[in-house]
């Protein structure tokens, strides 16, 4: 299977997703917290979570900017960004164990075909005008 590409909003930072069989080793999930819509200032975040050794930065390492706080309920999250425009590039919390969550929409076309959503998290935090995505299962609250 060739490597997974993608990348920031202005190309500075490149990267690619190693994974022998995507369907089973990637869990792309919707996530209707708070700190999900804060941060991709969207009605939601959309992350694929991945094991940490199959991510490889190719380029940008000089522009990577990292944020890192409590997430609300005690939990360090660790969010990284592209310092040059800004986009967001991935995430993960401190009981991610050896995952890490990349941001969907940060995938080239062909690569985000092969990770489709499997589920949404928080949805108690749903928009009220955004519908639930049919096939997918559907959680409360937290994204493990
Ligand atoms: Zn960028
Ligand atoms: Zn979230």
């Amino acid at each position: 299977m060739p490597p997974l590409p993608g990348g920031c909003y202005c190309g500075a930072i490149r990267y690619t997703i190693s994974l022998d069989d995507p369907s089973s080793q990637a869990r792309t999930s919707i996530c209707h917290c708070g700190n999900c819509k804060r941060f991709t200032g969207g009605n939601y975040g959309i992350t694929t979570k991945i094991p940490r050794s199959s991510f490889s930065l190719e380029k940008g390492q000089d522009s990577v900017r990292v944020h890192e706080a409590d997430n609300g309920s005690g939990v360090t999250l660790h969010r990284e960004f592209c310092g040059t425009c800004g986009g967001c590039l991935l995430e993960y919390g401190a009981n991610a164990g050896d995952n890490i969550y990349v941001f969907y929409g940060t995938m080239d076309d062909h690569a985000r075909a092969q990770v489709e959503p499997k589920g949404e998290f928080f949805c108690k935090l749903r928009d009220p005008w955004m519908p639930e995505i049919g096939g997918l299962f559907h959680k409360q609250a937290i994204k493990t």
